[in-house]
């Protein structure tokens, strides 16, 4: 929808997995984890793309803030549209915490033994952002 301007007042927002189509909707306002850092959008932006680090993905609705945990892909920003390409993407009402808590302590379990060789620590700590994520963003709901 457009204002008198022509700016356009709101955003259709497109959320992708390789998988699913996880969200399509009117929005008012994106908040993204872009990997030089947390970015808003809103109607009017001007044309940028950024890829995406894991964390939270906020965007407002009728006033109403709803919340998604991402991890890894790409964000294209347009004056009246943002898609989301993620890796994965969970609503926060939708993410299985009892999962994610055996997702962190398993992170948590391998870190702790960071010096032995077998273990990948750039994994591990992806895997502990990723669960610590979902925990905080399930927490949203
Ligand atoms: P786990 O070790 O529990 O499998 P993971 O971080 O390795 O977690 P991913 O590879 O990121 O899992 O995701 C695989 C699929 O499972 C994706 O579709 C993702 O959305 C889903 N998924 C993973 N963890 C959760 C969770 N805690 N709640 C809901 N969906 C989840």
């Amino acid at each position: 929808m457009a204002r008198q301007d022509g700016i356009p007042r709101t955003l259709t927002l497109e959320i992708v997995t390789p998988t699913r189509m996880v969200v399509r909707d009117e929005v008012e306002e994106v908040v993204a984890p872009g990997s030089e850092g947390y970015f808003g959008v809103l109607g009017g932006h001007l044309p940028f793309m950024s890829t995406l680090k894991i964390g939270e993905l906020a965007y407002r609705k009728n006033g109403r803030w709803r919340y998604l945990a991402v991890s890894w892909g790409y964000v294209e920003v347009r004056p009246d549209t943002v898609i989301v390409l993620a890796d994965v993407a969970e609503r926060a009402e939708d993410i299985d915490v009892a999962r994610a808590e055996r997702a962190r302590g398993r992170a948590v379990e391998l870190l702790g033994r960071r010096e032995d060789e077998t273990v990948d620590v750039a994994r591990s700590e992806g895997a502990l952002t990723k669960a610590l994520t979902r925990i905080e963003v399930a927490g949203k709901t």
